[in-house]
């Protein structure tokens, strides 16, 4: 690995990077490397790559040998380049260190600025500067930024002196503090410094350099890291890249400052310069929320040219990367540079909006579009949103950091966060700003309310990364950590009260807000022809009522696939008909309670057959256990038999008696028809005469039955026959003939898949029941797998949840086989999937790859299976 070239440099001289090498040089090497080649103005630096970094951790923790040599080189380039010198006195060269992985991880590792001042550079830098308060204020920053990124000197210990020395010298703003406050500050710092590490703050640069490039790298590691990559399914990358690069300052005065900006709103997508930028600050000074920054908008008055420089940026950026960028910059006595470019992180709204606008624009294909927006994403389009007509207890408005609608109850730290939902609560997290240690809680929250801090502040870009509501620089919510109180304006509120946000208009609100369906925008009707019009496999949904089927079949189902009876028999009245006919002793009792049942079953499959008219409606015939239906409660028991009228003995006999030890591998799906045919029997004849019924009335049903749990063929061949005989008796006692019911089953047994082909000769169609089928392939209890999942995640031993995203290679490959085994026995045979599964991007892939003819998934996810489908048919 020696002989490698571990060190890229970017610079006027020459630039060893481009965005292709994002792998190697993470997102911002690879980026800085490629703006400097097009001719932005961008500070010159080097970058070490992350194959570096992977080596690090594989020798154990060290800097490889030959490393410090190749940085040595490169920044005798650099002060070539920029005539400065690092470490010099008289016009000292400074560098920050960034940290850099090939996917954005925003505020995951921390940077270091200003590296290479110690007492002697810092004099020197105060005479070449002319500014004394600048040079002071630039060390105080890096032994701070240093200490606490490098050395792990608790941040709070700086905080503290700083907060101590301001009220010394009665000032609240970092900016206002003079030259004697911080001479005062750099001393205190360095006390801190030496109390927490033992050492002097270092005076070698180089040793300071050394220190953090190794910083750098350890911090890939740290726990943050890993759960932000977690949360983010972020796997299979080398480590971190460490930018090395020359400072500029945006602190050097009123005509100095620093920002952030994306091209288009992030939220919105709306096609305008969007930002916020600080005067007289530097780094993450607006990120961090610290002070609350102006709006980009408000630039025009400080300095125009700069404000048109920037737009100027945002075109070459777009035309050069054909997507909305986020760009960091620094303003230095008026010149402006460019730290960072990247993807922007938006929401599912701008993402869609985006994407369609940059095809009317002409710089992308539709195709392309289809690409660009996350399936998943769409998810956030179809929340509800608070209604509009609504009455609002307005009692402040922040920023609109990101859209939703969220309420619930207030949770004061990251930690809370996270119990408090586990518990079952929903919460909002309200915290004066957020930082990298807060992801979890942030994640956990419905809702992320910030009292200060802007657009771009950390909050606010993890939040529109998730899709999640969020206020933002909410100035007036005074929260009181201590009594566990927010304050606005006068109106008090306790972490057992209410709030909502609505992250669109950025009103905070008290108790809680009705809501309606969200108003789908132009641009999302647009992509969703796009989809329909490039994908090969139709969506279908699983729904069991009437409003379900009508609200996917809005969204764009194209049928049934799954229509789960068992509600049936659960409504209202009709359970005490279902424990009545379970509790029969014989068949001719049994038949009493199905009856009773029978009519109330028609109506529920006309109210479908209506619904879904034209387009076929899958039922599938009863499936869970028996026992699933009585009551387990001997307060309950007792009920049930004053009703009936029989003892509670026998209820509770029979309970003991239908009791299993593993009942989802016990006596249930095509085992209980198989036992009581009468069941199937009465569901048949429901399904015929509520189809007979509706053709009748010239409604257009048509209805499909679905067996399910089939292990072998012969169970299928028998329960076939009973079905059709069934059909057949109903359409003789009506009279009618004009109706063909398909008979198939469901594919959820690995059995059934080994033996397709056997299986197809009794099956109109196959549905994959990939809940069952990864449950036993697996030999993985669904409900009880929480236990040890999160441990299989997190050693990398699967690289998801297999009951949310489909195991392609082995649950996979019984799918796949049962696909060609059963049409190679019946040619174009039809075949879908229902299980969960069918809802998930990644699935609908390889359900796409494998040649279903449709999937099905829940009513809501009906449109980002129809956009999964669609990047499925343009990625191949
Ligand atoms: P993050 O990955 O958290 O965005 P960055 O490495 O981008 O961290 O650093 C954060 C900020 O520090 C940048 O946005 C920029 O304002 C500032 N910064 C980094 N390098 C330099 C530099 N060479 N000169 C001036 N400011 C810098
Ligand atoms: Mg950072
Ligand atoms: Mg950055």
């Amino acid at each position: 690995m020696t002989s490698q070239k571990r060190v890229h440099y970017f610079g006027k001289t020459k630039s060893e990077g481009s965005k292709e090498m994002k792998d190697l040089l993470g997102g911002k090497g690879a980026n800085l490397a490629e703006m400097t080649s097009i001719g932005l103005p961008v500070p010159p630096g080097f970058t070490i790559t992350t194959e570096t970094c992977a080596e690090y951790d594989a020798i154990g923790g060290k800097l490889p040998d030959g490393l410090l040599d190749e940085v040595h080189r490169n920044m005798a380039l650099l002060e070539e380049e920029t005539d400065k010198k690092f470490g010099s006195e008289d016009n000292p060269l400074l560098v920050s260190v960034r940290s850099g992985a090939a996917v954005s991880m925003p505020g995951m590792m921390d940077t270091v600025l200003n590296l290479g001042l110690t007492d002697k550079v810092m004099d020197g830098l105060a005479n070449v500067s002319d500014n004394r308060r600048f040079a002071l204020d630039a060390y105080r920053r890096l032994i701070n930024m240093f200490g606490d990124v490098v050395m792990e000197v608790p941040h709070h210990n700086f905080e503290d002196e700083f907060d101590r020395i301001k009220d010394k010298y009665g000032v609240s703003e970092d900016t206002d503090l003079n030259e004697a406050g911080l001479e005062e500050l750099i001393t205190a710092y360095k006390t801190v410094y030496k109390n927490s590490t033992g050492e002097d703050f270092p005076q070698d640069p180089y040793q300071q350099l050394e220190k953090a490039v190794e910083a750098v790298f350890k911090s890939w590691n740290i726990p943050r890291a890993i759960r932000y990559r977690e949360i983010n399914e972020i796997t299979g990358l080398l480590g971190t890249a460490v930018n090395v690069q020359t400072m500029v300052f945006g602190n050097m005065g009123d005509d100095s400052g620093t920002g952030v900006a994306f091209t288009r709103d992030p939220s919105t997508g709306e096609n305008k310069f969007f930002g916020e930028f600080l005067i007289n600050a530097q780094g993450e000074d607006v990120v961090a929320g610290i002070r609350t920054p102006q709006n980009v908008d408000e630039m025009v008055k400080w300095r125009p040219e700069i404000y048109e420089q920037l737009l100027d940026v945002k075109r070459i950026l777009e035309n050069h990367y054909r997507d909305m960028q986020d760009i960091e910059y620094t303003i230095e006595k008026g010149n402006l540079l460019l730290l960072q470019t990247r993807t922007g992180k938006r929401t599912g709204l701008a993402a869609v909006t985006i994407a369609v606008e940059m095809v009317v624009e002409g710089r992308i294909t539709q195709q392309e579009a289809l690409l660009r927006v996350p399936a998943n994403d769409l998810n956030q389009l179809l929340l509800p949103t608070f209604d509009s007509k609504a009455e609002r207890d307005i009692l402040t408005v922040g920023l609109p950091a990101s859209p939703g609608a969220a309420s619930g109850k207030i949770a004061y730290s990251a930690d809370e966060a996270v119990d408090r939902t586990h518990e079952g609560e929903s919460v909002i997290l309200v915290r004066k700003d957020t930082s990298p240690e807060d992801v979890s809680g942030m994640h956990a929250a419905a809702g992320i309310l910030t009292s200060t801090g802007g657009m771009t502040s950390h909050a606010a870009v993890v939040a529109r990364g998730w899709g999640k509501c969020c206020i933002a620089g909410a100035g007036e919510v005074v929260i009181d950590e201590q009594n566990r109180t927010i304050t606005i304006n006068g109106r008090s509120f306790g972490d057992q009260d209410v709030i909502s946000i609505d992250g669109s208009s950025g009103e905070l609100m008290a108790g809680d807000v009705p809501r309606e369906e969200p108003k789908l925008s132009e641009e999302f009707k647009s992509l969703m022809e796009w989809a329909d019009h490039h994908r090969t496999l139709q969506v279908w949904t699983n729904a069991d009522t009437p409003q379900d089927a009508k609200r996917a079949r809005n969204w764009g189902a194209q049928g049934i696939g799954l229509c789960r009876t068992e509600h049936m028999f659960f409504e209202g009245d009709r359970i005490t008909d279902m424990r009545e006919m379970i509790l029969a002793d014989n068949l001719e009792a049994r038949r009493v309670g199905l009856d009773k049942l029978l009519p109330h079953q028609r109506e529920d499959f006309k109210g479908l057959f209506t619904a879904m008219q034209g387009l076929s409606v899958t039922v599938r015939l009863l499936d869970p256990p028996l026992h699933e239906f009585l009551p387990h409660e001997e307060h309950l028991q007792q009920e049930l038999a004053d009703r009936l009228q029989v003892p509670l003995e026998k209820i509770m006999a029979r309970v003991t008696q239908l009791h299993e030890t593993n009942p989802m591998l016990g006596h249930r799906g095509c085992r209980l028809s198989i036992s009581y045919p009468e069941i199937l029997v009465m569901q048949a004849t429901a399904i015929t005469e509520a189809a007979i019924e509706c053709k009748q009335d010239g409604i257009d049903a048509r209805p499909e039955i679905m067996v399910p749990l089939i292990g072998t063929s012969k169970e299928l061949s028998l329960l076939r026959k009973q079905i059709e005989t069934t059909i057949q008796s109903v359409k003789e006692a009506k009279g009618y003939n004009e109706l063909h019911i398909p008979v198939g089953t469901m594919i959820e047994i690995p059995r059934a898949a080994l033996t397709a082909d056997e299986v197809a000769k009794h099956a109109d169609f196959f549905s994959f029941g990939t809940n069952d089928l990864t449950q036993m392939t697996f030999g993985y209890s669904r409900d009880d797998v929480n236990s040890f999942l999160p441990n299989y995640i997190r050693h990398e031993i699967l690289e998801r949840d297999p009951f949310q995203s489909l195991d392609t290679t082995g649950v996979g490959q019984l799918v796949a086989m049962a696909v060609s085994k059963g049409r190679n026995e019946k040619k174009g045979m039809k075949m879908g999937i229902c299980g969960e599964h069918g809802g998930d991007p990644l699935s609908i892939r390889f359900c796409h790859q494998i040649g279903l003819n449709y999937v099905s998934c829940s009513p809501f996810r009906v449109p980002v299976a129809r956009l999964a489908a669609a990047q499925a048919a343009v990625k191949k």
